[in-house]
């Protein structure tokens, strides 16, 4: 029988639904980036992280129609045994803080009534430029040479966009073990080394700090997404340390409220986060931090390291993911 089919049969009959009831109390966290009318448009920076306004919208008013949204501050009472949250709870969120979050997906959500959970990177937004994982990907995908050399020798040739894909692969492993002024440096010569352009952007690639602060007026959580993006499970302790520090720092300054949430950047390598970043988070003083793993939250999780669903792209498969999840099946 058809995959799809009995996925959608199952989810109609409302059995999955009866089923998560029984299946013990916790929280899904959805984790989004970016929502654009058109996602081909910016392909070649941002890749498979783009969701069209269409389906976005949709699966907001599935979520509306049968789950329940809930604030992160709910959820950290929840991880504390101080509130017990609705059946079928969800948090929406956004990582990076792409201006696109704020010009459509705010105009999406603010009418359904969902608060959200914006991370931003704080460098990007300072300086209006892309996530350094996007201006690599970009370089490598319209580089004119045949090749990149990597500084061992090894050469890594440019037939096919798969190989292209392969190299950038390879130079975000060495990327996402730096910060900072180091990883500006590197995209810098490399972007150099391939003779490749800036990326030609239709439109501002960052929301600006008055978007910022337009979210937290609309009832929307902001937290920190790092100042560079670096992966905090390979950078060094004191770089891990002033990322967590500097962009809560930075971002309290510019919303004049405290920020206690933090998302982890998850860029080539694994792991993303660690006991040591986690202990550094609590003591710099981060409530809860969202990882990549995937999952549903549960009562007994430590709050900064928490699981997320991914979306998917199409409505019946966030409603699929979710459910299973519900049901404590990874997805
Ligand atoms: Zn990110």
């Amino acid at each position: 029988m058809d995959k799809v089919w009995i996925k959608k049969s199952l989810i109609g009959m409302g059995a999955m639904r009866l089923a998560s009831r029984f299946a013990g109390d916790g929280v899904a966290i959805i984790m989004y980036h970016s929502v654009m009318k058109d996602p081909t448009a910016e392909q070649t920076t941002l890749g498979g992280i783009i969701h069209s306004s269409e389906v976005f919208r949709a699966q907001m008013e599935v979520i509306v129609r049968h789950f329940h949204v809930v604030h992160l501050d709910d959820v950290v009472l929840f991880l504390n045994g101080k509130k017990t949250l609705p059946p079928r709870a969800v948090v929406v969120t956004f990582d990076d803080g792409y201006a696109d979050n704020y010009q459509v997906a705010n105009d999406i959500l603010s009418p359904l009534g969902i608060p959200a959970v914006f991370y931003v990177t704080v460098d990007c937004i300072d300086k209006q430029h892309l996530p350094w994982p996007s201006l690599l990907r970009y370089a490598f995908l319209t580089s004119k040479q045949k090749c990149w050399t990597e500084g061992d020798g090894q050469v890594w040739p440019f037939a096919s966009t798969e190989d292209r894909i392969r190299a950038f692969d390879r130079a975000s492993e060495h990327c996402s073990r730096l910060a900072g002024i180091p990883q500006d440096q590197f995209v810098r010569s490399l972007t150099e080394q391939l003779g490749a352009e800036p990326p030609r952007l239709l439109r501002r690639p960052m929301m600006t700090w008055d978007e910022v602060r337009g979210l937290a007026r609309n009832g929307h959580t902001v937290g920190s997404h790092t100042m560079t993006h670096p992966n905090m499970a390979h950078v060094n302790e004191n770089d891990a340390r002033a990322e967590l520090a500097e962009s809560k720092c930075r971002i309290e300054k510019e919303l004049g409220t405290s920020v206690v949430h933090f998302s982890y950047p998850c860029p080539a390598l694994q792991p993303h986060w660690i006991s040591r970043t986690v202990s550094a988070s609590r003591e710099i003083g981060y409530q809860t931090a969202v990882t990549t793993n995937g999952g549903m939250v549960r009562r007994r999780d430590n709050p900064l390291s928490l699981r997320r669903i991914r979306p998917t792209k199409t409505v019946d498969g966030l409603r699929w993911n979710l459910e299973c999840a519900f049901l404590g099946r990874t997805v």
